[in-house]
């Protein structure tokens, strides 16, 4: 069992280590960095947004909210363009916490669509990867990330993706508006 995170936390705040971020060609920020001071754990775990379903805005967001739907699964995206050349969320129709929760049949289902649409968003062209993520620590109705990040630009590679996504300026709305219809389209 990991240590709790009490052990930890004294472990830990007092032997904070700064990597050589410096080194890092994917790092996107400059300039002298040091660690943020650990904060000690809470009593208990932060409750998240729409906790058992009870008032969860995904649950309660019609259809005409999404860019793609089907029975059991919703697409969807932000209202404007973002610094990455597109980022799509996936969430399941019922409300569940996590992977974990998942009835066998919606998880096989889960896992055919996550292909699906990594290889659609790919499929766009000057796509470098498709990241499909999922970390959940904000609202609990379960949703998988797709980030998609630019061809032939290794300093936007790996986990820092994601910050680079606030750091460059958002793409042009005509041609992420025509990606995401490119998108629909390909899933049918
Ligand atoms: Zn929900």
């Amino acid at each position: 069992m990991p240590e709790t995170p009490e052990e930890l936390y004294e472990r830990a705040a007092n032997a904070l280590r700064m990597p050589p971020v410096e080194e890092w060609e994917t790092f996107p920020f400059d300039g002298d960095l040091r660690p943020r001071a650990l904060q000690p754990p809470d009593e208990r775990e932060r409750p998240r947004h729409g906790e058992g379903g009870v008032d969860c805005l995904r649950c309660a967001a019609s259809d005409d909210e999404y860019i793609w739907t089907n029975e059991n699964w919703r697409l969807w995206a932000f209202d404007k363009p973002t610094g990455l050349p597109l980022i799509v969320l996936l969430e399941s129709r019922e409300h569940f916490a996590e992977p974990g929760d998942l009835p066998d049949e919606l998880a096989a289902e889960l896992g055919v669509l996550l292909a699906k649409i990594e290889r659609e968003i790919r499929g766009l062209g000057e796509i470098g990867r498709v990241h499909v993520c999922r970390w959940g620590d904000g609202g609990e109705h379960l949703h998988w990330w797709f980030l998609a990040r630019p061809a032939r630009t290794p300093q936007l590679i790996g986990s820092f993706a994601a910050i680079w996504d606030d750091v460059l300026p958002p793409v042009p709305e005509d041609v992420w508006r025509a990606d995401l219809r490119a998108l629909v389209a390909a899933l049918g």
